[in-house]
């Protein structure tokens, strides 16, 4: 799948869940909270993208994501998928094949998900508003550059930035500071593990079940098959992926903040 329907299945996600949360449990939260672990679960569904490395000192490849800020987001998609290909040859037994590139390894994984959740969690609760406002930051610019693709495209990522800055900073003004916030690392988690489903969805697939060794192999890659598999960057995916996530989202939304406008649709009985 591309950045777009990646970022727009996080923000889906998200909504989803908070307006499930709301409705069966009865748990209420803010319209900034909500905005807030939208946006985050959103950048976190680019998360794992940021594997893909391009060419630093020239400012090209990589995927997408790697591209929201500019050479610095370069270089860390060059660490991560080094870093991630390290793991994959630390880990890897007879069966699997040799590679040269990290792509769909390491950050593909469930244990990444939950070791990112958790860090950022705990980088929260140690460091308070400061690690927020950072994580904010970083996970809002990649959701810029995910959910509004074009945009981003027009504006370069010095605009990006400056935007991703400005957001956090509002968010740092007006969250309350008595408390921790655990719903930005579930949010970033949560994100992490619908990109995994996404790519669950293509013909070359994730290894979602590493670690677990089957018939040496300890990287096997699970995916669709041909018929059925989502194409990257495909009609099917542009059009019905998108428009069914936009739809779910924009439900969802309207659910939460104005509840009473759905009900003006039900069938009075
Ligand atoms: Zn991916």
């Amino acid at each position: 799948m591309m950045g777009p329907s990646h970022a727009l299945s996080g923000a889906a996600a998200w909504l989803a869940g908070s307006w499930a949360l709301e409705h069966f449990a009865d748990y209420h939260q803010s319209p900034l909270a909500i905005a807030v672990g939208t946006a985050v679960c959103a950048g976190g569904a680019l998360f794992p993208d940021l594997d893909l490395s391009g060419k630093v000192t020239r400012n090209q490849g990589g995927a997408t994501v790697a591209r929201t800020f500019g050479v610095f987001s370069l270089f860390i998609a060059e660490v991560i998928e080094k870093l991630s290909l390290g793991v994959y040859h630390a880990t890897r037994l007879s069966k699997d094949p040799r590679r040269n590139n990290g792509h769909r390894t390491l950050t593909h994984t469930i244990p990444f998900t939950v070791l990112v959740g958790w860090g950022t969690t705990t980088l929260c609760a140690t460091y308070g508003k400061w690690a927020v406002i950072g994580i904010l930051f970083f996970m809002i610019g990649l959701a810029l550059r995910g959910l509004f693709d074009d945009w981003a495209k027009r504006a370069g990522w010095v605009i990006v930035t400056l935007v991703s800055l400005a957001a956090a900073w509002f968010t740092f003004l007006n969250l309350p500071g008595d408390r921790g916030y655990p719903m930005i690392g579930l949010a970033v988690g949560v994100g992490c593990f619908v990109h995994i489903l996404g790519d669950l969805m293509t013909r070359a697939g994730v290894p979602i079940l590493w670690p677990i060794p089957i018939r040496r192999r300890m990287w096997t890659m699970v995916g669709m098959p041909n018929s059925i598999a989502l194409k990257t960057g495909s009609k099917a995916e542009v059009v019905f992926v998108r428009i069914g996530l936009t739809v779910v989202a924009v439900l969802s939304a309207i659910g939460l903040v104005a509840p009473n406008v759905l009900d003006r649709f039900t069938i009075e009985s």
